[in-house]
């Protein structure tokens, strides 16, 4: 009998978008099957983004003190898990901690702030660590974080130098108002939207395990391509005790890679990054995930602590991935094109001697 997940990935790949039945077939897979969800999923991947894993690196730059419901967040009003609480980090630790991430092998580093929003005064905080940051990493990209964006404000972090703006829809339209109340989904959804318009690369993703049906799910995968989200960081419900969504345990491993793989049919050419919660629910089917997913956090996230960066490179290689942007994935990309000369003679460009 021929393979479903195979013969929907050759469609996807012949360029038939995946429809909301296709999707919840995904999600529906017998645990059976998971393997070949994997290896249909998984041609798509590498059809797209070949052996490479974008690593990215979070910094947050301020914590906890929201005053959002956000029934999930550990950093909410009204949240009393034991985090780190803390104002803005000063230029000099931002730089320091983005360094260690670079360093660690990351390409991007987010820079996330807790709060309803950002302030002009803020954002000028932000623009200042964003320019000094490109002065010593002239290769890094950034995506900011920082809530729902005012008018003109994605234009100054795009002018900074800011790549991308990160905001989660989390869930379905359908499901919102039962996990948040002090904001819309209509919000998030003009955040991401002046993000775009202003240039910056949209990050928009979603949180499973919040109690959403399978087809809130779907539907939540079908808005974020909708709106064009060029990544979409997927993460797992981590019911931080103290929280509103306490002991809310609803993700199996296998139902983590079937949800990865739904969001890869979907969105076969976009950056899917396994995000919070990776470690905590994929537990020893992360490295299956990678064959689905091509991006990842490296190291700790916002608030809670992840396993250790070097085991996060270690299962890279070990599945035979490569960082993007690291020397190894440069060397397999062969030669550079010849780079055509625009100084010296017949320009009024200095030469190169
Ligand atoms: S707005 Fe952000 S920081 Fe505040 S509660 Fe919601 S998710 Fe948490």
């Amino acid at each position: 009998m021929a393979d479903i997940f195979q013969l929907l990935a050759e469609r996807v790949l012949a360029g038939t978008p995946a429809t909301p039945e296709d999707a919840l077939a995904v999600l529906r897979a017998d645990d059976a099957e998971l393997v070949s969800v994997v290896a249909a999923a998984g041609g798509l991947r590498r059809a797209h983004f070949g052996n490479t894993v974008k690593v990215n690196y979070l910094v947050n730059l301020k914590s906890g003190l929201c005053q959002e419901n956000c029934r999930y967040c550990s950093q909410a009003l009204g949240s009393a898990a034991p985090i780190l609480k803390y104002s803005w980090l000063s230029k000099d630790d931002a730089l320091k901690q983005a360094g260690a991430g670079l360093g660690g092998g990351a390409g991007r580093v987010c820079l996330v702030s807790s709060g309803r929003g950002p302030s002009s005064r803020d954002i000028d905080r932000v623009t200042d660590m964003v320019v000094a940051l490109k002065e010593e990493h002239p290769d890094v990209e950034v995506c900011a974080c920082l809530g729902l964006l005012s008018d003109g404000q994605a234009e100054r972090l795009k002018d900074a130098g800011v790549d991308a703006y990160n905001h989660n829809i989390n869930t379905a339209e359908s499901h919102h108002d039962t996990i948040v109340q002090t904001h819309t989904y209509a919000d998030r959804v003009d955040t991401v939207e002046k993000a775009k318009g202003a240039g910056l690369s949209p990050c928009s993703g979603l949180i499973a395990g919040m109690g959403e049906s399978d087809e809130q799910l779907v539907e939540a995968l079908f808005a974020l391509r909708e709106l064009g989200s060029d990544s979409i960081p997927i993460n797992f419900l981590m019911p931080f005790d103290g929280t509103p969504l306490e002991n809310t345990w609803e993700l199996s491993p296998a139902r983590c890679v079937k949800i990865l793989a739904m969001a890869r049919f979907v969105c076969p050419d976009k950056e899917i990054r396994i995000a919070g919660g990776r470690e905590m629910h994929l537990r020893s089917l992360q490295s299956l995930a990678l064959h689905v997913a091509n991006s990842i956090f490296l190291g700790d996230y916002l608030t809670s602590e992840g396993q250790a960066a070097h085991a996060d490179l270690e299962m890279i290689r070990d599945n035979g991935f490569v960082v993007l942007g690291s020397e190894e994935e440069l060397a397999q990309r062969g030669p550079a094109d010849p780079a055509i000369r625009r100084r010296g003679a017949g320009t009024d460009r200095v030469p190169n001697a």
